[in-house]
């Protein structure tokens, strides 16, 4: 069972891309996300080959499968802003990421679709779709796939539901450079309940008939410090939150549930992340 599952959480990057891979095998992982840069700044650039060429060999010598490395979009970005200038520094910043991912050889870019402020969920979609194609079409030679990440519908989000990933994945001349996430606590604030068999069916069939499940790339495994429908997005150890043990073990045992990466985002960093993992565990061999 163990060698089955993809596990991680998401590293840090502050020693250099390079020592990712040995940090994510020491906490007992063998999948990771990263940001591409500084997560709160609006400044990235491309990492030198130096650094790439170690970050490369590092990754066959802790036997890391690309498939389960991922990168998780800058915090300024916002797709669905009606301010152009915002709108404009968005679109750069994505396309300077993908060029990031490219240059490290990740194919997975994890983003939140993005928030309306205001201006409508519809017109937000229009506004997501206009500059993913903008990003796909200056970056039309690299193979690197966007994520849609499910958000918690907190403020003016978008993406708490599949039918809006699928309206926007509609929208885009290139459906083929898009797959979707799914995060746990985001989900469990916009009342998906993967406590029971019926509601991780449910959720299984609502991403398969909106998107495609082959369009599910990443699962970010969250417990949530709040009560099912609570939109408040606080991430929770596993166990420890209100999705609990037995939530997450009713949640593992979909196959369709395991045969995708597993990055954890709970709080704490690495010392936290490896309880996590090992968590993790248990619960899947039926120790807790
Ligand atoms: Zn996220
Ligand atoms: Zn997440």
């Amino acid at each position: 069972m163990k060698f089955e599952i993809k596990l991680g959480a998401h590293m840090p990057i502050s020693k250099g891309f390079d020592k990712v891979p040995e940090e994510t095998v020491n906490i007992g992982g063998n999948a990771f996300q990263i940001f591409p840069h500084n997560a709160r700044q609006w400044r990235a650039k491309l990492p030198d080959r130096k650094v790439v060429n170690l970050f490369k060999r590092n990754m066959k010598k802790y036997g890391i499968d690309y498939e389960a490395a991922f990168c998780h979009s800058g915090y300024l970005i916002n797709l669905a802003s009606p301010k152009e200038d915002v709108w404009k520094k968005s679109v750069d910043l994505l396309e300077m990421e993908v060029r990031i991912c490219a240059a490290l050889g990740i194919r997975y870019l994890n983003i939140h679709p993005g928030s309306h402020l205001g201006a409508g969920i519809d017109a937000g979609i229009e506004l997501i779709a206009k500059g993913l194609d903008e990003v796909f079409k200056r970056t039309e030679n690299l193979d690197v796939i966007i994520l849609l990440e499910n958000v918690a519908p907190k403020g003016s989000a978008i993406g708490f539901k599949y039918e809006q990933m699928k309206r926007i994945i509609d929208l885009t001349s290139y459906p083929d450079r898009l797959g979707v996430t799914y995060d746990t606590c985001h989900g469990f604030d916009a009342g998906y309940d993967i406590r029971t068999p019926e509601g991780v069916r449910n959720l299984l069939n609502e991403i398969d008939e909106m998107v495609g499940l082959g369009r599910l790339k990443m699962i970010h495994l969250n417990d949530s410090k709040f009560p099912l429908g609570a939109a408040k997005d606080r991430h929770e150890f596993i166990g420890f939150g209100h999705i609990g043990v037995d939530g997450f073990r009713n949640f593992f045992s979909f196959e369709e549930v395991r045969k995708v990466p597993w990055i954890l985002e709970t709080p704490g960093g690495n010392e936290e992340h490896a309880q996590d993992i090992k968590r993790v565990f248990e619960i899947l061999e039926g120790v807790v």
